[in-house]
This record gives structure tokens, C-alpha cells and sequence, in this order.
């Protein structure tokens, strides 16, 4: 969690979390080199463990040049040629979140080479879908990219940050759903709860936002808790917060439990 401090950990540690994933993203800034993201993907396949493990808590991260950057095709090309030597990194689930940012021609292509290259590695993806009034659109676009693929599994990729319109063209798809949860703005623990009653609850994950912006590490940890509110029992709680994100993960045989 480059964007978050140790006190993070500690946090999430006495919440009981087990196991964090951190989506390759943007670092606050647009880097200006290949080597920049050389020494980015170092640092969240060595360090990061390092850091989580000292909360007993067990780092898996995902490896990509995230769509934000992506309009640079050179520089998102030179990434994606980097990406195969962390590939094999003991913590590397798998290529993410690539996806779409302003639903552009270049981040298109990009995110295209993307699915060719987890396909090539036989990797899981992780998905962004852009914000606001592009996220419909930039929805349907990621689904034709990734249905397209004659070799894309749908169980092995998450679509992420779903709203209300999105998450049925989603999971009809065959694909998981990611919600991810801010304190105020986007989706909040209360709007994602709305939706699980909505959609159901199967294929579907909550995800603590933990980025720049305003965000909360514990976000999935207190949906729990408003969940109790709302009278669900502890097994539908530990379904969505634990078993169903464990079940999707389990898919790669690096994902271990301690
Ligand atoms: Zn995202």
C-alpha cells in the first residue's frame, strides 16, 4: 500500500484482516520512465510483503501500467515489456487494475495488449472502470475487449468498481464484481450493501479503497458492521467479506492463507 502508512497495517491487523491485494496504480504523479515503474513493481513485490508481514499480514499485488498513464502508448508499451520479470514474484496474482480512464483510443489499445499479455502468462486480471459519466460506457467497452478474447476465462478476471448500472452487464457476463468502498464519495459501505441486496451476492467482492484521495483502509470492515446493523447473520457476513474474495483468489496457487 505505497499510498498508505505502517499505521494502515495496524489498523487492518486489529480489524483481522489476513491478506491485503494492491493494484499496480498511479503513483500521484505521472512517471516519467520505464525505470520509474522498474523500481514501482520492486517495491510491491519486495518491500511492501516485508512491510505488511510485521502486521501478519500477507501482501499479494497485481502488475500493470494503469490506464491513467496508459494514454503514453510508448511509455505503457515499455511497461508492459518489464512486466514478465516480476511476473513469477512469490505475491503476483496477476495483471491489474488496467481498464480505462477516459475511455480513449490509446488506453483502448493498451488495455488490449494488457489481456494479451496475462493470456500469454496465463495470469488473472484485476480491472479499473473509469469514474462518473464514463463508466457506463468504459464498462461496455472492457467486456467487448475481454469478451472479444477467445482465451479469456471470465471466472479468472474482476471487474471492479461496479455501480448500480454496471454490475449486471458484469456478472452476466460470467465475470466477478469488485465494489470498491470510499468513506463519502463513489460507493459507500451503505450503497454497496443496496447493491448486494440488488444483485446477490455471489461473484461479488467489497474492497477497501486505500488511494490518494480521500479513502478508508477499514471501509470493508465497518460494511461488515453495517451489515449486523441490517440484521445479516455472520455467515452471509463472512461469504462477502471473506469467503467469496478467498474463492476468487484461490485461483492462483500462489494465494496461500496462512
Ligand atoms: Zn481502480
Amino acid at each position: 500500500m505505497v499510498s498508505r502508512t505502517t499505521a494502515d497495517y495496524e489498523s487492518l491487523a486489529y480489524a483481522g484482516c489476513k491478506a491485503v491485494n494492491e493494484p499496480a496504480f498511479w503513483a500521484g504523479f505521472d512517471r516519467s520512465s520505464g525505470d520509474g515503474f522498474y523500481d514501482y513493481f520492486r517495491q510491491i513485490t519486495e518491500y511492501e510483503p516485508k512491510r505488511a508481514a510485521k502486521f501478519c499480514i500477507d501482501h499479494y499485488c497485481w502488475l500493470c501500467i494503469n490506464p491513467k498513464e496508459a494514454e503514453d502508448v510508448g511509455l505503457a508499451r515499455e511497461v508492459i515489456s518489464i512486466i514478465p520479470d516480476f511476473i513469477q514474484c512469490d505475491n503476483v496474482l496477476g495483471i491489474g487494475e488496467i481498464g480505462l480512464n477516459k475511455n480513449s483510443k490509446n488506453e483502448l489499445l493498451i488495455l488490449e495488449e494488457h489481456i494479451q499479455l496475462a493470456v500469454d502468462h496465463d495470469q488473472m486480471i484485476l480491472v479499473h472502470t473509469p469514474h462518473l459519466e464514463d463508466k457506463l460506457k468504459g464498462t461496455k467497452l472492457i467486456v467487448d475487449a475481454l469478451n472479444n478474447h477467445s482465451k479469456i476465462d471470465p471466472s479468472k478476471v474482476i471487474i471492479d468498481h461496479v455501480e448500480e448500472h454496471t454490475a449486471k452487464i458484469v456478472l452476466s457476463n460470467g465475470y466477478w464484481a469488485g465494489m470498491t468502498l470510499y468513506p463519502e464519495s463513489k460507493v459507500t459501505p451503505n450503497r454497496a450493501i443496496d447493491m448486494l441486496e440488488i444483485f446477490g451476492n455471489e461473484n461479488v467482492w467489497l474492497n477497501s479503497a486505500c488511494d490518494w484521495g480521500i479513502s478508508d483502509p477499514l471501509s470493508v470492515p465497518k460494511a461488515a458492521l453495517e451489515m449486523r446493523r441490517r440484521g445479516y447473520d455472520d455467515e452471509y457476513i463472512d461469504d462477502i467479506v471473506y469467503k467469496n474474495p478467498v474463492k476468487f483468489m484461490s485461483q492462483s496457487d500462489k494465494f496461500k492463507l496462512r
